[in-house]
């Protein structure tokens, strides 16, 4: 297929895009390098730096979107929420025009845990309620609802993929954030020496060890998760699924592997809580392992925390 993917020079979209070109398929990349790594695009994959609001002359003759350019930092999306709506759902509109107006029917959009906010149970399912807790999980919220909308009177087909902690790395291809918030890249950057120590926010959550509980989902089975759902698109369906590995770790429990990996004694500084941080989040992937096959191949958090040590130091 002939594919456009925004944000492709992102963390996850870079992922997506080399498993696509080594998937066969016809790849061009659309980026503005605001966050993203013109390094980071695969080999084989065609570049274009623009924005999404530009995109309309790159989808002549496009099969499908796969949609991953977005503002994504929760404490900025709280300080600069215009920054966000305008980005996230307005640029999202202004592709979706673009599309209809080129003829381009199909997209994959990357959604995420965000748009639950604080859950009732664990672990979610798709049809939980959605009350996100800041404008970055509202937007992405916003975008899905426009999603299903869409998909109704212009015959779209869509499929929201809606990631819980992204973690590891494919290759070379990694995490690497001007502003780094994520826990495991941050554990990691104390044993390169790049930090002194690692903060903990908060130790009094009611979970078995007082620090949160998240579900971390390898970088390389989430992207894999992209191909099935290009390939299930039906026009005038809107789908959703959630993407983990169904499994709960606590803050402490990956540190305690990081420190594993690398050898290092990684100084953990107890802090206060980060606002806005759920106690637990946990996936249920049920319903994409049931409609579309998807399973983690390398759900072990050891193995997602070695994947993204040998990419960063270097030995990938
Ligand atoms: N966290 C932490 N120290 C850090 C970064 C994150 O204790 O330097 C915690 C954070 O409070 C949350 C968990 O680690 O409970 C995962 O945070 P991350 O930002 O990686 O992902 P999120 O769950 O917010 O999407």
């Amino acid at each position: 297929m002939r594919l456009l993917v925004t944000g492709g020079a992102g963390y996850v979209g870079s992922v997506v895009a080399a498993q696509l070109v080594e998937a066969g398929h016809e790849v061009t990349v659309l980026d503005d390098l605001s966050t993203g790594h013109q390094d980071a695009v695969p080999e084989g994959a065609r570049f274009v730096q623009k924005c999404i609001t530009e995109a309309r002359d790159e989808l002549d003759g496009m099969d499908a979107v796969l949609h991953f350019a977005a503002k994504s930092l929760v404490g900025e999306s709280v300080a600069e929420p215009g920054l966000y709506w305008s980005n996230n759902l307005g640029g999202t509109l202004a592709l979706l025009d673009a599309m209809r107006e080129r003829g381009v029917g199909r997209i994959v959009f990357s959604s995420t845990a965000a748009t639950y906010g604080e859950p009732e149970r664990s672990p979610i399912e798709e049809s939980d309620p959605t009350r996100p807790t800041n404008p970055y999980g509202a937007t992405k919220l916003a975008v899905d609802t426009a999603l299903t909308a869409f998909a109704r009177v212009r015959e779209l087909g869509a499929v929201s993929l809606r990631y819980f902690n992204v973690a590891g790395a494919y290759g070379r291809y990694r995490e690497r954030h001007m502003v780094e918030t994520h826990l495991i890249p941050n554990v990691l950057k104390v044993a390169t020496g790049e930090r002194e120590s690692v903060s903990v926010f908060g130790t009094d959550y009611p979970t078995a060890d007082g620090t949160c509980v998240r579900d971390y989902i390898h970088v390389s089975d989430l992207a894999r998760a992209h191909l099935l759902a290009l390939a299930a698109i039906e026009p005038g369906e809107h789908r959703i699924y959630n993407l983990g590995s169904g499994t709960g770790f606590s803050v402490q429990e990956v540190i305690s592997v990081c420190r594993e990996v690398t050898g290092h004694e990684i100084p953990a500084v107890v802090g206060e809580r980060r606002p806005g941080d759920p106690a637990v989040l946990v996936a249920s992937s049920a319903r994409i392992e049931r409609e579309l096959g998807w399973k983690a191949e390398r759900p072990a958090l050891r193995d997602i925390v070695s994947d993204a040590w040998q990419a960063l130091s270097g030995k990938a």
